[in-house]
C-alpha cells in the first residue's frame, strides 16, 4: 500500500504574509496539493473561483452544513469559511501531500477530532510589522485593520496548537523552514512506509 498523504494544516494572523509565502512554496514543492475551502467572503480583486476559494452564497454553505459536508468550518470576520471532506481524502488516498490553510478555530475543531498532520503557525516578527503589512497591502479599511490586529493577537495566544512555529521575516528562508518540516515529518517511523516491499516487511514482522 502506497504511504498516504500527509495533511499540513498551516495558519497566520492575517497579514503575517502567509499568502506570499504558500504561493513560494507552491512553486518549491509543484507535488503539493492545497485545499481549496468554501466560502461566503467576495472574491478579492485578483482570485478566482474554484481556484482561491470555492466562492457561494450563505445560504448554500448553510445548506453543506447541514448535510456534514465539511471536515470543519468557521466563521471568520462575519464570513463563512469551511474545508469539505471529499476532496481532502481523496487527495490523501493517492499518497498526495496535501495543504489546509485554516484559521484558529479550524485548527481547534481539527485537534478536537484528533485530526493527524502537522500543524504549523506563521507569525509576524512583532506587532508593528503585521500592522505595517496589514496596512500596506490597502485591501481593508482601517477598522477591518484594527479587527484583524485585535482578532491576530488572540491568534497568537492559541499558538500551543500547533506543532511548529515559523517567524516570518523572510519569505525564502521561510519556505525553507516549513520544507525542512514537512521532509522531517514525513521521515517519522510511524509515517514510513519503504518503497521495497522487502524491506517493509521486515519493519512490520518487527512491530507485531
Ligand atoms: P481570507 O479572507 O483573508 O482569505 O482568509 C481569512 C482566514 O480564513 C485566514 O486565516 C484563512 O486561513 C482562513 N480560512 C480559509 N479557509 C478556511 C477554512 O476552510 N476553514 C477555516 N477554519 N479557516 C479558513
Amino acid at each position: 500500500m502506497a504511504q498516504e498523504g500527509l495533511p499540513i494544516i498551516i495558519s497566520a494572523p492575517s497579514g503575517a504574509g502567509k499568502t506570499t509565502l504558500l504561493r513560494s512554496l507552491k512553486e518549491r514543492l509543484p507535488a503539493l496539493d492545497f485545499s481549496v475551502s468554501h466560502t461566503t467572503r467576495p472574491p478579492r480583486e485578483n482570485e478566482r473561483d474554484g481556484e482561491d476559494y470555492h466562492f457561494i452564497s450563505k445560504a448554500d454553505f448553510l445548506k453543506m452544513t447541514d448535510r456534514n459536508e465539511f471536515l470543519e468550518w468557521a466563521k471568520i470576520h462575519d464570513n463563512y469559511y469551511g474545508t469539505t471532506l471529499k476532496n481532502i481524502e481523496s487527495t490523501l488516498k493517492k499518497g498526495k501531500d496535501l495543504v489546509l490553510e485554516l484559521d484558529v478555530q479550524g485548527v481547534e475543531a481539527l485537534r478536537d477530532l484528533k485530526y493527524q498532520g502537522v500543524y504549523i503557525f506563521i507569525l509576524p516578527p512583532s506587532l508593528e510589522e503585521l500592522k505595517k503589512r496589514l496596512t500596506g497591502r490597502g485591501t481593508e479599511p482601517d477598522s477591518q485593520i484594527r479587527q484583524r490586529l485585535e482578532v491576530g493577537k488572540k491568534e497568537i495566544s492559541k499558538s500551543h496548537l500547533y506543532d511548529f512555529a515559523v517567524t516570518n521575516v523572510n519569505v525564502d528562508e521561510s519556505v525553507d523552514t516549513i520544507l525542512s518540516i514537512i521532509r522531517a515529518e514525513k521521515s517519522r517511523m510511524n509515517r514510513y512506509q519503504p518503497d521495497c516491499p522487502e524491506i517493509r516487511k521486515i519493519i512490520e514482522s518487527g512491530n507485531t
